[in-house]
């Protein structure tokens, strides 16, 4: 039996539009998820569809108001047992925060797919058609249940925890750098080889049924001879502080001193990397002076897991371990 897939869509180069042809002279989310859907009929081979537009708009636009309205409304829909799974078009260059928020907040084990385009829809092969069409596939099969939000993309299947976007134009343009993939999509057919060991959607602790509005969790970018007025700013208007450091979360002297002072102001601030890959890890006992360590999360997951951390606990331990789980 064929079964029952919810489309959302948000918008994105997957909807977008420009000359045609061309790749790069385009604006994004400019069709509605119904007509794209339309545009594939091999789409009604799969699936029972239904769609529903959310929002429509540059990934870049996407704001933590976005991001509690999709996950609440996949969190409502999910208990439709007329739905099996669901689909979000997204643009790609945030696409990797909005698949970790809702691999955070989505409290359910029915497949919740994540697909965008790296081409506009009037480009010479435009990828966003069969990115959608594998989405469709994989939201369908048995083997994607429970297994967290997960992103198609480019014949692959990624997991929201670790995916990245690595290229600004190519259509393989996302990948789990160290980690890989957790499998390949060929045509309709999944093929799962590996999974994430950290918790996700229905195991997860964050529930944002009641929460109107996110905790302020800013991103100090560490660089050479930076100026250390930033973090006076942050310390100001954030409830909490991501640092993209150097090397293994590495600041300069004066961030450091700067940094100690605000943990002990009780302002929570993670050390992440700038690298890319690898871990940041510090002394547990040094947590107060150093700050909380991100592990292998990037600097933009890191702040996610931080606002979210911060509708639980501000306590600088706690939050740790959240990292460590998440
Ligand atoms: N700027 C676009 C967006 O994120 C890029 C894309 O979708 O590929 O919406």
């Amino acid at each position: 039996m064929k079964k029952n897939i919810l489309i959302i869509g948000t918008g994105g180069t997957i909807a977008g539009k420009g000359k045609k042809g061309e790749t790069a002279a385009y604006d994004s989310a400019q069709i509605q998820v119904d007509d794209l859907v339309a545009e594939i009929p091999e789409l009604a081979e799969l699936a029972n569809l239904d769609s529903a537009e959310l929002f429509s708009v540059d990934s870049c636009d996407v704001s933590f108001d976005k991001l509690l309205k999709l996950a609440k409304y996949i969190n409502e829909k999910a208990n439709d047992d007329k739905i099996d799974g669901f689909v979000v078009t997204h643009g790609t260059d945030t696409l990797e925060e909005t698949a970790y928020f809702l691999n955070l907040t989505v409290k359910t084990k029915k497949p919740v797919v994540i697909t965008g385009a790296m081409r506009p829809s009037t480009a010479i092969s435009a990828d966003g058609p069969f990115n959608l069409y594998q989405a469709v596939a994989l939201a369908t099969k048995d083997e994607a249940v429970g297994k967290g939000i997960m992103v198609v993309f480019s014949d692959s299947i990624f997991g929201a925890r670790d995916i990245s976007k690595i290229n600004t134009f190519r259509t393989d343009a996302f990948n789990q750098r160290d980690f890989g993939c957790l499998g390949y999509m060929r045509d309709d057919k999944a093929y799962f080889f590996n999974k994430s060991t950290k918790l996700h959607t229905y195991k997860s602790e964050f529930d944002i049924k009641n929460i109107e509005k996110l905790p302020r969790v800013d991103i100090a970018m560490f660089c050479v001879d930076a100026e250390t007025d930033i973090l006076d700013y942050f310390a100001n208007r954030s409830d909490g502080i991501i640092l993209g450091g150097a090397g293994c979360g590495g600041s300069k002297t004066e961030w450091n001193n700067k940094i100690a002072e605000i943990l002990a102001s009780g302002k929570p601030v993670v050390r992440s990397s700038r690298v890319g890959n690898g871990l940041v890890t510090y002394r547990k006992d040094k947590i107060a002076e150093k700050g909380i360590f991100a592990g292998s999360l990037s600097p933009q997951k890191a702040r996610i897991l931080l606002s979210l951390a911060l509708t639980k606990t501000k306590n600088l331990n706690e939050i740790q371990e959240i990292f460590e789980k998440y």
